[in-house]
């Protein structure tokens, strides 16, 4: 049993990445390819890499994807930087492969890494906020992913600003809307700053146009975790993407407003890894 391995799937907006992991999480070979403009095109890329990363003793298959998930029929919900709800993913992949295939959110794929070898190792009740393009999030409650009745945990749709900008949600003002890598390269767009300019950038300076931008990227997430902490009461909240650090970093010039919600905010430490090894990890904890 213990030289079962899985592969874990990562479907991000620039890149697809697979692996093959071991039942502890480490990677055993890995192989990626550029994210394809078509979902036809990502679902041939997801064969090829699945492909790539096989072996004898994959014994399941993890696929995380940037759109909402139900959970009890795998089926892929429209939205997302890659639009997968129309061909039938899981299912097919699984007749293809042999092996039972799982599929989820992201967003929950980085919190099962995050929780069991990361950040959140040890704790029960997490929140996860990934913080790249758009903002994805997860929530775990007594060790346990909050599920909802199929879909739960789209946490940078949480509203921060009631009459703000258009969310691609339908909405006004989401967390998303303000605190993602998009919005900063606004936020810096509207300072009159380079778009070359990067948060680690602002973060060093020390002049009011750079304070001035990290203040209007990072408020919003301190009142969204904020709002966040009020519902879900998390031992800790970890922020992953590839702008988790960054905004882990800005959030120390931002204190909490209420002392009524105790946390802690940490990094994620499994690093661009997260996707993979938590399909991964993800896919052996479905297996009856
Ligand atoms: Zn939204």
């Amino acid at each position: 049993m213990s030289a079962r391995e899985a592969i874990g799937v990562d479907v991000g907006g620039t890149t697809i990445k697979a692996a093959r992991v071991s039942a502890a999480g480490v990677i055993i070979a890995q192989a990626s390819q550029a994210t394809a403009k078509t979902p036809t095109d990502v679902l041939a890329q997801i064969d090829a890499l699945i492909a790539a990363c096989d072996h004898a003793r994959v014994a399941c298959i993890g696929i995380g994807v940037p759109s909402p998930v139900d959970f009890r029929t795998a089926r892929i919900f429209p939205g997302g930087y890659v639009d997968l709800s129309g061909p039938p993913l899981t299912g097919r992949l699984s007749r293809t492969n042999g092996r039972p295939v799982f599929t989820d959110n992201d967003g929950t794929m980085a919190l099962v890494a995050e929780a069991r070898l990361g950040a959140a190792k040890g704790s029960a009740n997490v929140v996860m906020l990934t913080i790249g393009t758009g903002i994805g999030g997860a929530a775990m409650l007594g060790g346990k992913i909050v599920q909802g009745k199929a879909s739960a945990g789209q946490l940078g749709h949480i509203t921060v600003a009631y009459d703000g900008l258009d969310c691609a949600c339908g909405r006004l003002g989401c967390l998303e809307t303000l605190s993602s890598g998009t919005a900063l390269g606004r936020h810096i767009a509207n300072a009159g700053l380079p778009a070359t300019v990067t948060a680690e950038e602002l973060l060093s300076r020390n002049d009011a146009q750079s304070r001035g931008v990290i203040e209007r990227w990072i408020q919003p997430l301190r009142s969204g975790i904020e709002s966040l902490a009020a519902t879900l009461d998390p031992e800790i909240v970890v922020l992953g993407g590839g702008l988790g650090k960054a905004a882990c970093t800005a959030l120390a010039s931002v204190p909490p407003k209420s002392t009524w919600f105790q946390y802690r905010v940490a990094p994620a430490i499994c690093g661009s890894e997260a996707g993979v090894i938590g399909a991964g990890l993800a896919a052996f904890e479905r297996l009856p």
